[in-house]
């Protein structure tokens, strides 16, 4: 159990007037929590402070050696005005596998639950109201020790900023485009892949541009070492419905363990689907789109839920599904997790979690 600090702010920001035009993670709340780590302390000084720049000593291991990590989740506003989170002890778990491999000391899951609720409870009217609007959560840890010797930091900043965000889909959930990167590669075994560690991004950014200037939306990416695989979309899992099972990349070490990836497999193997998760070749996805049984593809992550793809292009082939229209499945998980996570639809698994 943290003890946290409260500093209000004296100069607290307007709120955004128009929701319809919050975009994503450009508006920032008056209040962050922020927590130290030091050697033989442990985590302490919790608390929750104006928002405002991090000073560091520019030897800082962070700005060097990325010794960096994040989690991401949101928080939703009810109908009956309450707040909730969603399956928050999952990021705080997933977290603790991140700091592991980071060699960052863990943070109890309790505690990182018991942050969020109070920065939640603390920024709780800039939670907005409009349907599919939410305040999304950024926890991090950066290392803090100034010293230019590759090592592990003896000192840590663990933050949570929140940001107003608008519906991921304000112009209707439409299928998208993507490239198969046949040259980059995420992740490879025994690598980061399956942690969230801003490495993993810096090192994602070239493919993503090239995705673009080809006018693709996102990047499929293949397995690192045979280039034969596929492993995730973008920063999202993916799914492929195939001849009535659905398939996924297992996370075995370079594919991130996505809590909306493992909410839909759930969600599916309740609704009596056949989920598989393993090795699934490009090759097979696209010999099924030719022989008709490709029938649904879809990406899963916190900021736009579930993610329809449209199309798929690999080398000189080009796979186009369910004629470009989001296919039953898609919709179904998209409509169960929207609704349980906006508390319109009942939580029959013990999802949510109440702020107030
Ligand atoms: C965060 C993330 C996901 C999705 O995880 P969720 O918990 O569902 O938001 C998938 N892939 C990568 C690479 C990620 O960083």
């Amino acid at each position: 159990m943290l003890d946290i600090r409260m500093e209000k702010t004296t100069q607290p920001k307007a709120k955004p007037a128009d929701e319809s035009k919050l975009g994503f993670g450009s508006i920032f709340t008056d209040h962050m929590f922020v927590m130290d780590y030091e050697e033989g302390k442990g985590w302490h000084d919790a608390r929750i402070v104006p928002y405002g720049p991090v000073v560091l000593d520019p030897a800082a291991i962070v700005f060097h050696y990325a010794q960096e990590c994040f989690e991401g989740l949101k928080a939703y506003r009810r109908a009956d005005g309450g707040v909730q989170l969603f399956r928050p002890e999952k990021n705080g778990q997933r977290l603790q596998a991140t700091h592991d491999r980071l060699c960052i000391p863990e943070i109890p899951v309790e505690d990182f639950v018991q942050a969020v609720a109070a920065l939640v409870k603390v920024e709780e009217d800039w939670v907005p109201h409009l349907p599919d609007t939410s305040l999304y959560l950024r926890p991090f840890t950066i290392a803090t020790e100034a010293v230019l010797g590759v090592k592990a930091s003896r000192t840590y900043q663990f933050y949570i900023i929140a940001s107003p965000s608008g519906a991921y889909y304000a112009e209707g959930i439409n299928p998208v485009k993507i490239y198969v990167e046949d040259q980059y590669v995420r992740a490879s075994p025994g690598g980061t892949g399956a942690i969230k560690c801003g490495g993993n991004y810096a090192a994602s950014l070239l493919a993503g541009e090239k995705a673009h200037e080809l006018g693709y939306s996102q990047v499929l990416w293949l397995d690192g070492v045979e280039r034969k695989y596929v492993e995730e979309v973008g920063s999202m899992n993916i799914f492929f419905k195939i001849n009535g099972e659905l398939y996924t990349a297992a996370t075995v070490g370079t594919v991130l363990p996505g809590i909306t990836r493992m909410s839909c497999i759930e969600l599916l193997k309740d609704w009596g689907y056949t989920v598989h998760e393993g090795k699934l070749a490009i090759d097979d996805v696209m010999k099924a789109a030719k022989d008709g049984t490709l029938e649904e593809v879809f990406g899963t992550g916190t900021a736009a839920v579930i993610s329809p793809v449209g199309e798929l292009v690999y080398e000189d082939q080009k796979a186009t599904v369910n004629e470009f229209q989001i296919g039953p499945v898609t919709q179904k998980l998209y409509d169960t997790l929207t609704g349980i996570q906006w508390g319109t639809m009942e939580d029959p698994y013990g999802w949510i979690y109440r702020v107030d």
